[in-house]
């Protein structure tokens, strides 16, 4: 998905959000989160509450057919083997611990006030930056935009073609 692209998903996620009493999730763009929050004016204390925005070991974990745990299906760095070790343990391994706390991330989504309600596309900065903890580069704000939601709403996107799968 490129920055363009990016933004259409949150566009139109957020349009058919508006109109929807599902739960709408973009998986891969946790920004969308922090653009709701930022244009509906809730104070993001209160937000955070409700959204957490990437879900990588944090509210989900991937065990692969040989039983290494991988906080999620797309970030293959291992935590542990579900086969010898306990999910204890696992769980609360210095890499689950680190990615559960937003303290460790860095440039542009370390200094960013809304990285509790979203927190970056953990397995997208692993892939780009050989990092789970850098900045995401498809983010506007990572990107040099200084508003999130003038950023969303002043760009141009570029139609997504990748089919839409609801799950
Ligand atoms: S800079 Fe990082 S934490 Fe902040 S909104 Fe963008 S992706 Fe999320």
């Amino acid at each position: 998905m490129t920055p363009k692209e990016a933004v259409y998903v949150v566009r139109r996620a957020a349009e058919l959000q508006g109109r929807s009493n599902l739960v709408i999730a973009p998986i891969g763009v946790p920004w969308y989160y922090a653009y709701l929050a930022s244009k509906s004016g809730l104070p993001l204390g209160v937000s955070r509450y409700f959204v957490y925005g990437c879900a990588a070991g944090r509210g989900m974990f991937y065990i692969k057919p040989d039983g290494e745990v991988w906080p999620c299906p797309f970030l293959p760095v291992s935590a542990g083997n579900a086969a010898r070790e306990p999910a204890s343990r696992i769980w609360n391994s210095p890499l689950f611990r680190s990615l559960r706390s937003r303290d460790s991330l860095q440039g542009a989504c370390g200094s960013c006030r809304f990285k509790e309600v979203c927190g970056g596309c953990r397995a997208r900065t692993y892939i780009r930056h050989d990092s789970p903890y850098a900045e995401d580069p498809l983010c506007p704000l990572s990107n040099g935009a200084e508003d999130l939601v003038r950023a969303v709403e002043a760009a141009e996107p570029t139609p997504c073609t990748a089919p839409i799968v609801i799950g």
